[in-house]
């Protein structure tokens, strides 16, 4: 057994007046991270009042849900998990109700020593309704809440024993906390409302609220959030940093700024060096929408190259990526985008696409254009190739899916039907970050992973960060 793998979005919001609407609102727009299900807690007449659902935030927290519900503290979640895990059990926050009051979590990561420590609780007498890394977060917090009766030195210790990814919004009775994993792997940053603070995962999330951007959560930092003010502490004294590229890369927001880089700024700078590392001789160069549109425009600017939109999308349609099936996914690509042929007919094209996994999307996609009739298309991608699971967060699991494992660019190139094939190197992603190497997990692309890997067979042992 292994807990879901997901990434998702946190949210905590802490005022003088009802927080519900605005952590709907938040939710909303952080929708992005995850669509499977959504829930917030709210703290009020001495009591948590809880509300979550599968589905996307407006029907998993409705007006009929919520409208009843109303507290000047609370946390909210949005998950992204596998097609296998959909049940609403671990939909968040989750929530636990103790001798110190109650306890809400909302987690966004991954826990990788999941299956020991879960083991070690279980030996001691602790009960799970659920397979689920958050609950085991929960658990291991509240286990120190009822022996210290004091949430810093709790959440100092939960974080001894925690390895892997975690961005939380905990919520302690009537007090609002934000954590940081030592590593900052997934992204959390703090703002100011007006009469509160809020902590969530996009910056975006704060602009909605009209809020003003204070900073990043730093690494391996706890941060108790008030209305009027908050108070930081160092929860974790390691050293070295390891956000994740896939975020700038995938899956944040464009508008939202991260560990000082913005995103679409990151996308664009990814399209610029792909077109000085990879260039073509094109009429024009074409984004995969929506994820490869910032990074198509930078290789347009850069290569001087015309800029034009070759494919509708049907915003409505289905997640293709995670269906279990390779002809359902293949059946949703077709859905999901459609060529515009004026624009294709004859012409010789870049497509520019963030990330290539299994290369379903891509292979069915040149098909399509070739359909259209496109005389040549080139493919460029924002990511080197994905060759190593992501066990921070990301759904990308099984080196076995992934079509760059075991094939070299030319073959991939065959496989997806292009032309020509090229990724961004990992230096020219470093580049386009902006940022140390030392600073970034780059695991998915180079098999370095920052944290132990409980089980993992290291492929990539000797490569290893020696510190680790
Ligand atoms: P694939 O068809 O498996 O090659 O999937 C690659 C496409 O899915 C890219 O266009 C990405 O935008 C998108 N993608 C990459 N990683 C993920 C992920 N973890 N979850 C959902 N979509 C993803």
């Amino acid at each position: 057994m292994s807990g879901p793998k997901h990434s998702c979005g946190v949210v905590g919001i802490i005022a003088t007046y009802n927080v519900v609407p605005a952590l709907h609102k938040t939710l909303m727009i952080i929708q992005h991270r995850g669509q499977e299900s959504a829930g917030l807690s709210v703290f009020s007449d001495g009591r948590l009042h809880t509300v979550r659902d599968n589905g996307l935030v407006q029907f998993a927290l409705g007006p009929e849900k919520v409208n009843d519900i109303e507290g000047s503290v609370g946390i909210g979640h949005v998950r992204y998990s596998t097609a296998g895990s959909k049940s609403v059990l671990n939909a968040q926050p989750l929530t636990v109700t103790t001798s110190f009051g109650t306890l809400a979590i909302a987690h966004n990561g991954d826990i990788t020593n999941f299956l020991e420590l879960r083991e070690k609780y279980l030996a001691a007498g602790t009960s799970f309704l659920t397979d689920s890394d958050s609950e085991l977060v929960s658990k291991v917090l509240s286990k120190y809440m009822t022996q210290y009766n004091d949430p810093i030195r709790a959440m100092k210790s939960m974080m001894t024993e925690l390895e892997g990814s975690y961005a939380l919004a905990i919520l302690i009775n009537d007090r609002l906390f934000g954590v940081r994993d030592p590593y900052g792997i997934r992204p959390l940053c703090i703002g100011e409302i007006e009469d509160g603070h809020v902590i969530v995962s996009e910056s975006a999330a704060i602009d909605a609220l009209n809020g003003t951007f204070i900073r990043d959560v730093a690494p391996g930092e706890i941060i108790e959030v008030m209305h009027d003010h908050f108070i930081p502490y160092q929860g974790s004294s390691q050293k070295h940093k390891a956000h994740c590229m896939f975020e700038w890369v995938y899956f944040a927001r464009p508008d939202s700024v991260i560990d000082e880089r913005e995103v679409y700024d990151v996308r664009k700078r990814i399209g610029e060096i792909l077109a000085r590392e990879c260039p073509a001789d094109v009429d024009m160069i074409m984004p995969i929408p929506d994820s490869g549109r910032a990074h198509a425009i930078g290789f347009s600017i850069a290569s001087g190259v015309p800029y034009e939109e070759g494919f509708m999308k049907n915003r409505f349609a289905e997640r293709t990526f995670i269906l279990p099936d390779q002809k359902e996914r293949e059946l949703a690509v077709s859905m999901k985008m459609n060529p515009i042929k004026s624009t294709v007919e004859g012409k010789r094209m870049v497509i520019v696409d963030d990330s290539i996994v299994r290369g379903t999307t891509l292979k069915k996609l040149i098909s399509m254009l070739r359909k259209a009739g496109a005389r040549e298309v080139h493919v460029r991608v924002g990511s080197p190739p994905v060759i190593a699971p992501c066990y921070y967060g990301v759904d990308m699991k099984s080196r076995d899916q992934f079509v760059a494992n075991g094939h070299t660019v030319e073959e991939v190139c065959d496989i997806i039907g292009a032309d020509s094939l090229g990724y961004i190197s990992i230096e020219g992603l470093i580049e386009a970050i902006d940022k140390p190497e030392g600073d970034l997990c780059l695991a998915c692309v180079n098999g370095r992973y920052p944290t132990r890997i409980p089980g993992e067979v290291h492929r990539f042992q000797s490569t290893l960060r020696s510190e680790f």
